[in-house]
């Protein structure tokens, strides 16, 4: 499991920057170093464990790259078009053939290997035929024009994988295209994931009239699992410290971290700090962004903690910027920071500096073609509507003020959150 000391979340300033959380978390959180062996069928979305040198070149050999006629580039015609007489003919797949004869031309497909001799080939949309069945190349093609060199993709022996890439499907296929049939990957990180609240209910069971459906544990579940955790499900914690204590203690011990939603503020039905400091060490993290409260993290029994708040729209924005980069960082994943695509507000915005705001927003094609982003017309951090109905968030930094319409922001869609 993880194994922090208890004092690696305490920070000494008063208002803590997204920067310095993301800093804080990549420095004192330590990777596991557990590997597994996976069928590259399985490896999608899993944290490399080591460097992969190409074990051999790619291509593989010498091929064309379209459908035409293999000549030798002393042959290549210069300033008239010529005739050649055929010599052979190479599939994708067939073996190379002997040397072209000088002056002749071999009919080759896409992806075939290269005749040894010959290094050009023209395309067969650019000659004909005539009438004694002679192909007659046009002058002007380069040398090696339409041929794809052994290694010109990658070079045999180079580095093409790096430990802690998580795989996306184009690592996968390079992975295949080397021919490996397995990868070494970090196991997958363990989370404990609670609810907190008397007032919830679960999806499926009974809600009394007071009551509403946790939905923040099914959301954070799902993120999760899309950064390729292992989730416990554990339910919903009543407001009450004793019992709180009990559920966090019972798995610290076998999840590499736990992650609860709600009861973070400082009101007196916020037991989670009180619950926390009951059976290890707590801090709360005043974080300056909006939309987001209050960020506890804990330490129990060596286990990481990290606390969200209960409001949909703040557990979601702080999920992205203190639990993603806990995750990956635990798994031993590079840095994947997150960089916002800048476009065009559609939108007038007042805020405060000092804090970092995160407006949900939908995009819209403009009429000169450009793209904006519309403002969802509410703000209540506890609108699932608002991030159902919209593409992303703008992202204002600790210096601006207000946003008018042209202005130039920051926008990150959802899909690249996780
Ligand atoms: P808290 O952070 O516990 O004070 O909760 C803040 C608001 O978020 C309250 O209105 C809660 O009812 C709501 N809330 C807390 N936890 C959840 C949850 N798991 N799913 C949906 N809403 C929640
Ligand atoms: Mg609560």
């Amino acid at each position: 499991m993880a194994q922090l000391s208890d004092d690696c979340f305490a920070f000494g300033g008063p208002m803590m920057s997204v920067d310095e959380a993301v800093d804080l978390i990549t420095t004192r959180v330590n990777a596991i170093v557990d590997l597994e062996t996976v069928a590259l069928v399985d490896a999608d979305g899993r944290v490399l464990a080591r460097d992969v040198a190409a074990p051999l070149p790619l291509p593989p050999f010498t091929n064309s790259a379209v459908d035409g006629y293999a000549v030798r580039n002393a042959d290549l015609p210069a300033s008239a078009e010529q005739a050649f007489p055929l010599d052979g003919r190479i599939q994708a797949g067939g073996l190379a053939q002997a040397p072209i004869k000088p002056g002749h031309t071999a009919r080759i497909f896409t992806g075939a290997p290269m005749p040894p001799d010959a290094e050009t080939v023209f395309m067969q949309e650019d000659v004909r035929i005539d009438a004694s069945g002679r192909i007659v190349l046009p002058p002007g093609l380069k040398p090696g024009a339409n041929v794809r060199p052994a290694g010109e993709d990658i070079p045999q022996g180079q580095v093409a994988l790096r430990a802690g890439q998580r795989l996306r499907p184009q690592h996968v296929a390079l992975a295949a295209a080397f021919g490996l049939a397995k990868l070494d990957v970090v196991r997958r990180i363990r989370v404990a994931v609670f609810s907190t609240g008397d007032e919830l209910a679960s999806p499926g069971e009974p809600r009394a009239a007071s009551q509403l459906f946790d939905s923040n544990r099914f959301m954070l579940m799902a993120m999760l699992r899309r950064l390729g955790c292992e989730v416990s499900d554990l339910g919903i914690l009543r407001d009450e410290r004793a019992s709180l204590a009990r559920g966090l203690k019972q798995v610290a011990g076998d999840h590499d971290l736990i992650l609860t939603t709600g009861g973070v503020s400082t009101g007196e039905e916020d037991h989670v700090k009180a619950a926390v400091e009951s059976i290890g060490s707590l801090v709360l993290w005043r974080m300056a962004i909006k939309p987001g409260r209050p960020v506890a993290m804990g330490i129990i029994d060596g286990t990481p903690l990290i606390g969200l708040p209960g409001n949909p729209v703040a557990s979601f924005v702080t999920f992205v910027h203190v639990v993603r980069p806990t995750v990956l960082a635990l798994s031993g994943a590079l840095p994947e920071p997150l960089l916002p695509i800048p476009l065009r507000a559609a939108f007038t915005y007042k805020k405060k500096s000092g804090r970092r705001e995160y407006v949900r927003a939908s995009l819209r094609r403009a009429l000169d073609g450009g793209l904006e982003a519309i403002k969802f017309p509410r703000e209540g951090a506890g609108l699932l509507s608002s991030l159902v109905e919209t593409d992303g968030l703008v992202e204002l930094g600790e210096d601006i003020t207000n946003v008018e319409p042209g202005q130039d922001v920051g926008f990150l869609p959802y899909a690249s959150l996780i």
